[in-house]
């Protein structure tokens, strides 16, 4: 059996090693002049440089911990960014520490008492947006000060027009915890995620082949190969012949500044709509004090629109979005030897674990 896996991020990486390990030959191609997709991180001053946004691995499925232990030893990081909203700062996820900030509560039965006082404006109502459901489950201060503008920016669109699932992601807790994710196992890759997606793809019959785009040669190999893994946009597979899906881009921008520490934190979030990015990277700070003396890279991260040719970080998973991407789906189904996988091929805002997951659904289907 004859593999070829268009693209090398996660999706691809672990498709990519899991058909070699049953003795398939495989062939990468990706487009960009490196491997790992979003997830590349890049060594500058002594320091892994997340290249496509801040990447915290966090998971509960014991299996795919396991899984990634194979190709890295990670690290004790856990995620807790702080919100900058007008020069006041303020801890993530919300939690006691959140509430005793913005209100000067000390015990959980006096911030519940808070919550549920801003939450009487929703009271016996269904939210039917993210605003809405943000009132409903922290009130409006906290809406105003740390939502609204963050994801308004982040999503190029108002709380009142966006889909509420988006801000079930975010957990609310009473107690003093800011660690962001309710996994039971999350850290960073020591030597950084390029050198694990590495180590995923170094096997006799892989080979990558850097700079080269499917849409170059597609009928060539949909004619050549036995099974295709598709892990780029699926509308574009398509020729967009049923119109375009939605996307977010970013605009990152890296600078190195020379002082031992800037921000003191991995990642502070600017909520305010006024201030054009959503967050600062120190990247320094995901792995504990290495890297250079004097020296540290930081990265600004700013929502962008999504046109045709920008890179699609984000799927926008609203109701139009999906209806149409159900529309890919039953084309791709008639595509016997191609397989849609990833966030971009399978247009889901999926996380590292749960791409990994998507990816080993396939694989024991693919494989048996
Ligand atoms: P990708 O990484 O996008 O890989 C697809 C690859 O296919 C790319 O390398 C692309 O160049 C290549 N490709 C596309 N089209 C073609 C073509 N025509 N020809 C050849 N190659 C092609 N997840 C977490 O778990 N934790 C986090 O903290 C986290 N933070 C994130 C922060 C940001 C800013 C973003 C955008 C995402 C974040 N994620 C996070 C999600 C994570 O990045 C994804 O789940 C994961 O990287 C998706 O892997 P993938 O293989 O599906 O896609
Ligand atoms: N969010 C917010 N304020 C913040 C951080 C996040 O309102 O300070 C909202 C925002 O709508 C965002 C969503 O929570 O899109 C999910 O955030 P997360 O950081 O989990 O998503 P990521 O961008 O890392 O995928």
């Amino acid at each position: 059996m004859k593999y070829l896996i268009v693209g090398s991020g996660l999706f691809g990486a672990v498709f990519a090693h899991k058909a070699a390990e049953h003795g398939n030959k495989v062939i990468v191609i990706e487009k960009r002049d490196h491997i790992a997709g979003n997830i590349y991180t890049k060594e500058i001053d002594g320091i892994q440089v997340h290249m496509y946004g801040a990447h915290i691995f966090h998971t509960s499925n014991k299996k795919v911990w396991d899984y990634v232990h194979q190709f890295a030893d990670f690290n004790r990081y856990t995620n807790s960014p702080v919100a900058n909203y007008k020069g006041h700062m303020y801890n993530l996820p919300f939690n006691m520490n959140t509430f005793s900030e913005m209100w000067g509560v000390r015990t959980p039965q006096e911030a519940m008492a808070k919550i549920n006082e801003q939450r009487q404006e929703m009271a016996g109502k269904e939210p039917k947006n993210l605003e809405e459901q943000a009132i409903s489950l922290i009130g409006r201060d906290i809406y105003e000060k740390l939502i609204k503008g963050y994801t308004e920016k982040q999503w190029g669109r108002k709380c009142t027009e966006l889909p509420a699932f988006i801000i079930k992601r975010l957990p609310v807790r009473l107690i003093y915890d800011n660690n962001y994710f309710n996994d039971d196992y999350q850290g960073i890759p020591i030597g950084g995620y390029t050198k694990m997606v590495e180590k995923m793809l170094d096997d006799p019959n892989i080979t990558v082949k850097l700079n080269t785009d499917f849409f170059d040669k597609k009928d060539e190999y949909l004619k050549n190969y036995d099974k295709i893994v598709y892990t780029g946009m699926i509308d574009k597979f398509f020729d967009y012949k049923l119109g375009e899906l939605e996307y977010r881009s970013l605009h990152f921008e890296t600078e190195e500044k020379n002082v031992d520490n800037y921000q003191g934190n991995a990642v502070i979030n600017y909520t305010e709509a006024k201030v054009p990015y959503t967050r600062i990277i120190e990247h320094k700070h995901f792995e504990f004090g290495k890297g250079d003396k004097g020296k540290t890279i930081i990265t600004r991260e700013y929502p962008a629109d999504w046109h045709r040719g920008d890179e699609p970080y984000y799927p926008v998973n609203n109701k139009r979005n999906n209806n149409l991407y159900a529309k890919y789906a039953e084309l791709a189904q008639k595509q016997a030897k191609v397989i849609f996988g990833g966030r971009l091929g399978q247009y889901k805002y999926y996380n590292m674990d749960q791409v990994i997951e998507a990816a080993f659904d396939v694989v024991t289907k693919e494989l048996r």
